[in-house]
């Protein structure tokens, strides 16, 4: 039986193309800047951009946490919404690396407004942590990938400049709601003063996140990554992948996206799942399990008998996500396998 594995974006696998473009890369010492395809990549994303320079880094993780470093003092204070990476996937790194207080706000489906971050900045000096940084993660996986509205994303922008504050956008699957919406990557950039991007996901690399920014942040970026133990030396070798997936994956994502929706469609013909299709936006599936006494992680169980593994998300919820290791004839094979082997 053929595995279909919808447990995440992140176990694709480099094609035989991106094979070829790591075997021939061409190499330095990037901790020196002279890594040519290092150098190209992080060239190449910062335009992409719109953004002054770029900075290839280990892991979304690693991107995140330099930026959170380097916008705040210890002590400070992070708005951002519940059920983020930062908050809930970074193994508490932002207190851990950079002595900040992370303020959770509770957002619909990730989302989180303008006027909800305006009420979370503080104003009593005297005794409160200072609103250093507001992040947004877009499309956000806990939410289940959902797109956050341009225009709220303009005004919590200028709720954050109103306030002196910082903004971050967590993009690690931006080029999904890049996709999805036609809205370029640079009229969602100039809202913030750094964004990070996986390579790792959708897009198919084996490894590696980019962190925009000024060329000021860029070079404090490049101090703070060499800290987090995050410089590397003949990185060309895998950058070269990150490079053949910004040229030839990114508009292919409208498939994971399409082939999400069949499997959701499909999902809703069962009486065990119920997926809300008005939240179904990009890769990404959360399926509720109607009936109460079925866990997350006994249906999670059976998925994976089936061939079809997927994580539980929370209780009652699992979550598919769609990637570029998943044909539409899979997902068609993975839709009659759900649809016979559930009620
Ligand atoms: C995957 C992910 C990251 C980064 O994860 P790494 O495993 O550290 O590369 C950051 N933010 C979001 C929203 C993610 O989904």
């Amino acid at each position: 039986m053929k595995i279909i594995d919808l447990r995440s974006d992140t176990i694709t696998r480099p094609s035989a193309g991106m094979r070829k473009a790591i075997a021939g890369a061409e190499v330095g010492d990037d901790v020196f800047e002279e890594d040519p395809t290092v150098n190209r990549l992080q060239d190449i994303s910062a335009e992409i951009f719109d953004k002054e320079a770029a900075l290839y880094v280990a892991s979304g993780t690693m991107a995140n946490e330099i930026a959170v470093n380097i916008h705040t003092k210890p002590g400070d204070e992070v708005i951002l919404d519940r059920y983020c990476h930062i908050m809930n996937y970074e193994n508490g790194a932002a207190g851990f690396l950079s002595g900040v207080n992370l303020y959770p706000i509770d957002g619909i489906n990730g989302i989180i407004t303008a006027g909800q971050v305006e009420k979370a900045v503080r104003h009593y000096p005297l005794a409160s942590p200072e609103s250093a940084l507001v992040s947004i993660e877009n499309t956000h996986n806990y939410g289940g990938g959902t797109i956050y509205p341009i225009k709220e994303i303009r005004k919590i922008s200028k709720i954050a400049l109103d306030n002196s504050m910082k903004r971050h956008l967590d993009g690690a699957r931006i080029f999904n709601a890049v996709t999805a919406t036609g809205i370029k990557p640079d009229e969602y950039s100039r809202n913030f003063d750094s964004v990070s991007f996986c390579l790792s996901k959708g897009l198919g690399a084996p490894v590696g996140s980019v962190l925009l920014g000024t060329k000021d942040f860029i070079r404090e970026a490049r101090r703070i990554r060499r800290i987090f133990g995050g410089g590397m030396r003949q990185s060309g070798i895998i950058a070269a992948a990150g490079i053949y997936a910004l040229e030839n994956n990114v508009e292919r994502l409208i498939e994971d996206h399409e082939n999400a929706r069949t499997l959701a469609e499909a999902l809703n013909t069962s009486k065990t799942f119920h997926v809300e299709l008005r939240l179904q936006q990009t890769n990404i599936v959360i399926a509720e399990i109607k009936n109460p006494e079925n866990s997350a992680e006994i249906i999670s169980e059976k998925l994976h008998s089936i061939g079809v593994p997927a994580f539980p998300f929370g209780d009652n919820r699992v979550r598919f996500v769609l990637h570029l290791d998943v044909s539409k004839a899979d997902i068609k094979e993975a839709c009659k396998r759900i649809t016979t082997n559930f009620d």
